[in-house]
């Protein structure tokens, strides 16, 4: 069996671990002094040989990601932390930046350092007031005491932050899109090549990295290669912090190797289901990833596990869902949320997003028809893999899982009107994307 791990969040339990004074108490910053004296090319080859992925969804590997940057432009190399965390049951970043804001710091410094970057950027959804007052602190400690700015701890490196906070949209999420707001623009995703790490910000090669990936850069310094790769698996090694939410006793995130069984974490961290619920479906890492159901809850929480039984670990926020939920319910409200974040770029997603809400509210609304299912899933396959970016994709997910795994509540629906008496339509744990309860709305026939 597996044990949890305290690698990211080994200070969380720590009341000032937020300060200054806190982080250094426990080791804060020595691996910026060991990265201060490394030449930055050994510190990109170390990130790459360590195997770390990257942690906002994609998991595409970060020292490869680094390795795509040209070091000989003579243009800035900019450092872009996506914190926009707007995938709808995912946390972590929020506690990374609360609890522990330095240890972000420390590893965009020591990414710096690698990248050559002297500029970075933290890029904060608008609603993580706490987290970027935090961060705010942090970042004004850090500039007093010679952490950043110029000559960074008297070793001639200049770097500097900036936080930025968003305006509030989903599609923000994706880096291309980011780096449009970041330069004032409207948030919309752009043709691809040429990638960011070529030409992002300002046309400037830039790495935009999520704030957990960012977070584990320190510990890979400290403590080398083969101790980051003594967890988690071959391909998928180190520690990730896994969202738990929906009907679980102790609902959190819990920091485990990756590779990690879903049940252990369930049952180890969260306490199993909430009494006298079984689990029917869940999402392994967020809303926009395939759902999965209960015979899948012994597989292996990393990339390829997670992919081979056709669903995403995403940022491994796993929404955990009883027999008493409608799972027609939970996609509906997850589909009114791709609808409203679409950023009506492409047909596909613009168009596809609000007709497959109109056909879900009818359906959940008493009024659906048989042929509704087909229709349902020929508009995924038109939205999926022509879209524009991948939030179309993402938006047909839930759909075309639930309907492969639940077709029959969808047919109970059509044929009754309702739904099945075992299902509560206030049992659900279902939230949008401001975490408002929004129980399930079905007028019983
Ligand atoms: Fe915008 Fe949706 Fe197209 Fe992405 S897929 S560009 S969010 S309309």
């Amino acid at each position: 069996m597996a044990e949890p791990v305290a690698v990211l969040t080994k200070r969380f339990e720590q009341p000032d671990a937020h300060t200054l004074d806190g982080y250094l108490r426990t080791g804060g910053y020595a691996a910026l002094r060991q990265a201060l004296d490394a030449d930055p090319a050994d510190l990109r080859q170390m990130v790459k040989d360590s195997g770390l992925r990257g942690r906002g969804g994609a998991g595409f590997p970060a020292g490869v990601k680094w390795g795509f940057v040209p070091q000989d432009t003579g243009k800035p190399i900019y450092l872009v932390v996506n914190a926009d965390e707007g995938e709808p049951g995912t946390f972590k970043d929020r506690e990374l930046m609360e609890r522990d804001p330095h240890q972000l710091l420390e590893g965009m410094l020591i990414s710096g350092r690698a990248l050559n970057c002297r500029r970075s950027f933290i890029f904060i959804r608008g609603e993580y007031l706490w987290p970027g007052i935090r961060l705010e602190q942090a970042i004004g400690e850090a500039y007093r005491d010679g952490y950043l700015g110029r000559d960074v701890l008297g070793s001639g490196f200049d770097f500097d932050v900036t936080l930025h906070y968003a305006a509030g949209a989903y599609i923000c999420g994706e880096e291309t899109a980011l780096l449009d707001a970041l330069e004032g623009r409207r948030g919309q995703p752009r043709l691809r090549p040429p990638f960011p790490a070529v030409a992002g910000l300002y046309a400037a090669p830039t790495v935009v990295n999520n704030v957990e990936t960012i977070a584990n850069v320190p510990h890979i310094v400290e403590h080398g290669v083969a101790w980051y790769r003594s967890m988690g698996t071959e391909r998928s090694p180190g520690p990730k912090l896994f969202s738990v939410s929906g009907e679980v006793k102790r609902p959190g995130n819990y920091e485990w190797p990756l590779g990690t069984p879903a049940r252990e974490i369930i049952e180890v961290s969260c306490g199993g289901m909430l009494d006298g619920r079984e689990l029917k479906f869940w999402a392994p890492g967020g809303s926009s990833t395939p759902l999965l159901t209960a015979n899948h809850i012994d597989i292996p929480m990393d990339f390829d596990a997670i992919a081979a039984e056709g669903s995403l670990l995403g940022t491994a926020a796993m929404m955990m869902y009883s027999d008493r939920t409608s799972v027609v319910d939970a996609v509906l409200n997850w589909t009114r949320f791709y609808e409203h974040e679409s950023c009506g770029k492409c047909t596909p997603c613009r168009e596809g997003t609000f007709w497959l809400a109109q056909i879900l509210e009818r359906i959940m609304h008493g009024h659906g028809r048989i042929e509704d299912l087909q229709t349902m899933d020929d508009a995924c396959d038109q939205i999926f893999g022509r879209s524009f970016c991948a939030l179309g994709d993402g938006a047909t997910s839930p759909i075309k899982s639930s309907l492969k795994y639940f077709r029959d509540e969808y047919e109970y629906l059509i044929e009754h009107g309702r739904l099945p008496d075992h299902i509560d339509p206030h049992a659900g744990v279902v939230t949008d994307n401001s975490g408002r309860h929004r129980p399930g709305q079905l007028v019983r026939a």
